[in-house]
């Protein structure tokens, strides 16, 4: 399959930009070889600037559940450009996303949107602090939350101590403000509270982590962390901006009985544009200015086309429920996986929950990141271009997961199982 057009792109994207992206996962490293530009996207597709159609299972990195270009929603959207595209005024569009995100979160007594996931967990930290008085927070290896400073934070040297840089230009003073632990491990969660319970401000984490490939959490960890939270009166932060309206029909909370204080969403909430929330309980949201002193603001935030975009992706989400099929879609591209990995004598983990699916060449489920580390990435990379060779667009990194949307069908599914088959021969 040739990419000349795509190729000649990159190259002159590569004057431009730094790496030629503007976002480093697009660049292709994790796979090598140059990027495909995108032209266009109908449904489950994704048409190349070469005119090749790639069945897509990123989905702009999982905002698009309802596939590309849905009708309902490219209809709504034009509906309010032709009536203006930024106000810096309230809207009622704001109200009614809102009305939506609560009758998935009913819990989040309170919102503010923000315009990206980094922004909304960003701001949820900050506000966390400010509520409790406290400096310290946790987060855990591999979990990512965006590229707040206080957030690349790489573990300490020993058993809950506090952070170093991840990256250049985050100061020492930040990353001793994070402590970082290995997830699914209570004793390290433990260890962190005995020593610094007091003074720990808030936990983030992925209830159910999807940046480092799709890992579990075990029941006895989340209840620990619940219990540890409460005890001390740190708060809990869950991270749905990926897993929100995907890991289940609200988010990963709801799926695995966490009881969070603050919970940050984007990506399917803002329909395809950018917009993302954070919302918790209204004595901590109260903390936030205007009522309170914890300053957070945006001259875009709440913006009139993105807030009706999510607004009518919800609504479809409300009148079509359509979070059990999802499921069934992304457990019978894991069993497919799975089926040929055996029929092939290939070891392959691959596992699902709502619209989210992932898999990793190693034997057996990952528990943290360094498991994940272990699985054969090599592999991914052969098997993912061999996948892109027969239409199929996976993430471009095996510290990804697959995202499935309304518009994958029995067609499409069945097609990417057959490509799946000659992938895996291919191997
Ligand atoms: N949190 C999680 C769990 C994410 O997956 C991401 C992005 O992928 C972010 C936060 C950051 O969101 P954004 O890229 O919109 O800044």
């Amino acid at each position: 399959m040739s990419r000349t057009q795509s190729e000649s792109l990159f190259k002159t994207a590569q004057s431009h930009f730094v790496g030629g992206v503007n976002s480093p996962v697009r660049a292709f490293k994790g796979v090598g070889g140059s990027p495909v530009f995108a032209a266009s996207g109908n449904g489950a597709e994704v048409i190349d600037v070469d005119h090749h159609r790639y069945i897509d299972y990123v989905l702009s990195w999982g905002p698009l559940i309802l596939g590309h270009a849905h009708p309902e929603v490219i209809t709504a959207v034009q509906a309010a450009v032709a009536q203006g595209t930024s106000f810096g005024m309230p809207t009622a569009a704001e109200n009614r996303l809102a009305e939506n995100v609560r009758r998935f979160f009913p819990e989040l007594e309170k919102l503010r949107f923000v315009n990206s996931g980094t922004e909304a967990t960003m701001s949820a930290l900050r506000l966390a602090r400010g509520f409790t008085g406290r400096d310290k927070i946790v987060k855990f290896v591999g979990c990512y939350h965006g590229h707040a400073d206080s957030l690349l934070v790489a573990a300490g040297s020993g058993l809950a101590t506090f952070g170093a840089p991840s990256s250049p230009g985050v100061t020492a003073g930040t990353a001793a403000d994070t402590l970082t632990l290995p997830f699914n491990d209570c004793e390290a969660l433990r260890t962190a509270f005995q020593k610094y319970g007091q003074d720990l401000a808030a936990v983030i984490l992925e209830i159910v982590p999807c940046n480092m490939g799709l890992v579990f959490p075990d029941p006895e960890f989340l209840s620990l962390l619940q219990d540890q939270c409460g005890s001390y009166g740190t708060l809990l932060i869950a991270d749905e901006v990926l897993t929100g309206l995907r890991a289940s029909r609200g988010g990963a909370y709801h799926r695995f009985g966490v009881r969070p204080d603050l919970v940050a969403l984007g990506k399917v909430v803002g329909g395809g544009f950018p917009l993302a929330a954070y919302g918790g309980r209204k004595d901590i949201m109260a903390k936030l200015s205007p009522e309170g002193a914890v300053y957070q603001a945006g001259t875009l935030s709440g913006n009139p086309i993105a807030a009706t975009a999510g607004a009518i992706t919800l609504d479809i989400l409300l009148r079509d429920d359509p979070f059990a099929t999802l499921e069934l879609k992304a457990t019978q591209l894991a069993q497919a996986l799975r089926q040929h990995a055996t029929a092939h004598n290939i070891p392959l983990w691959a596992g699902a929950v709502g619209s989210l699916f992932g898999f990793a060449f190693r034997e057996g489920p990952a528990r943290n990141f360094v498991d994940m580390q272990a699985a054969d990435h090599e592999r991914y990379a052969k098997f993912f271009w061999a996948c892109l060779e027969g239409g199929v667009y996976l993430a471009p990194s095996g510290y990804e997961v697959g995202f499935v949307s309304t518009a994958h069908d029995d067609d499409k599914l069945a097609h990417t199982t057959k490509v799946f088959g000659d992938a895996f021969a291919a191997l």
